[in-house]
């Protein structure tokens, strides 16, 4: 088995860098982001398919109906390095939220668990995230290491069949966790009963639930905001909002 962890490539650089984390209930926080690649969920509206929308796969996304091909050349979007590597590029940013995203950052905890032990072992004050999908169960060594899981099960509005985007195991697993919170992103006034449901089955309360409007552009996020606030209000769920979208759009590694 490989020693090193497949991350997203930005420029030829991997995707590692310092800003604000821009969701979630640690919003404005700031943070190191790593963005590993691969996924093992395909959503229409995934605003990172460059992690696993590689050119030769059927998978289908939002952009599709632009034109020209909007698949991605894997060689130019993914890199392999070593954990060591990864915890000396973290150990130079002078921050201690660490924020493994992806894709699907739980496919390689393993190897995550590795980064975070090399940093803790120079400095007990890192703390460290995790941008789930909520469908893997963290491994004993990767818990012990985290301090948050923001959790954002899909929707029917991701286009994935419910069996893959809801294991009922993962779900309770998490739900049980009090180091977990729930973010949903909603498209329409209709994904309001989903939620609902998922809030009710796994007994999720409404401080630990969040929903956010699926947004890509700053004119879709502004046309969205209005009724998730109100949707918010009249559930008692929290609202997120998506601070990288209002303030740099589609710009990636900011
Ligand atoms: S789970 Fe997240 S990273 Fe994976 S396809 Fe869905 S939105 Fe994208």
């Amino acid at each position: 088995m490989s020693d090193e962890i497949v991350l997203a490539k930005l420029g030829d650089e991997p995707e590692i860098f310092y800003s604000l984390q821009g969701e979630g209930v640690s919003a404005g926080v700031p943070s190191i982001f790593i963005r590993t690649s691969g996924c093992n969920l395909q959503c229409y509206w995934c605003d990172t398919d460059y992690t696993w929308n590689w050119k030769g796969t059927n998978y289908r996304h939002a952009r599709d109906n632009l034109a020209g091909d909007n698949k991605f050349e894997r060689s130019q979007v993914q890199l392999r390095i070593t954990p060591e590597a990864i915890a000396q590029r973290i150990l130079e940013l002078k921050c201690h939220n660490v924020i493994f995203t992806g894709g699907e950052p739980l496919l390689q905890q393993q190897k995550l668990t590795e980064v975070a032990s090399k940093l803790l072992a120079q400095n007990s004050a890192y703390e460290f995230e995790a941008e789930t999908n909520g469908t893997i169960i963290p491994l004993a060594a990767f818990d012990a290491i985290m301090h948050r899981y923001n959790v954002s099960p899909k929707l029917a509005n991701s286009r994935m069949d419910i069996d893959s985007r809801l294991r009922s195991d993962a779900m309770l697993w998490f739900a049980n966790c009090p180091k977990a919170t729930f973010k949903f992103v909603v498209s329409a006034p209709s994904d309001e009963a989903e939620v609902a449901a998922i809030q009710e089955r796994y007994s999720i309360a409404g401080r630990r639930l969040l929903v956010m409007p699926e947004a890509r552009t700053q004119h879709e996020l502004e046309k969205n905001r209005g009724w998730i606030f109100e949707l918010c209000v009249r559930r008692g769920w929290r609202y997120s909002d998506r601070l990288h979208v209002a303030v740099f759009g589609e710009r990636r590694g900011v």
